[in-house]
């Protein structure tokens, strides 16, 4: 396998259809999530996709209370660093869980966030 199979346009393709995918490095095995031109361990380009099953837990959060221009009425939402279970982290945002009972170490789960003209990444109620 010598060439990039995720790019991340197909990364988040793959999210709209619910689908979280990494990347391991073919030389040194880091996972990486979302995919990058080089391994920031050895810089090697030699990626392979690796589905991941979507399921971690928060690690660290943030309640934004004042939002980006154009999404005032979505505030106050979080936003989280989440641990997922293969071991790497990501950030995303959390949905349909209260903002009170948010704590380090709480189980989530991976949900796309579709968007009128985006699509990010959520994490719901694990
Ligand atoms: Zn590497």
């Amino acid at each position: 396998m010598t060439e990039s199979v995720i790019t991340l346009k197909s990364f988040f393709d793959e999210v709209r259809d619910g689908r979280l995918t990494g990347i391991r490095c073919g030389r040194c095995g880091l996972l990486a999530l979302p995919p990058k031109e080089r391994c920031p361990s050895c810089q090697e380009r030699q990626w392979e996709s690796v589905p991941l099953a979507g399921t971690g837990t928060v690690t660290s959060f943030t309640v934004i209370r004042i939002p980006p221009r154009g999404r005032a009425a979505e505030a106050p939402y979080a936003v989280a660093v989440v641990k997922l279970s293969e071991g790497v982290s990501m950030l995303g945002r959390l949905v349909d869980i209260p903002l009170d009972t948010l704590a380090a170490g709480l189980p989530v789960r991976f949900r796309p966030l579709l968007g009128e003209n985006q699509t990010s990444i959520g994490f719901g109620p694990g």
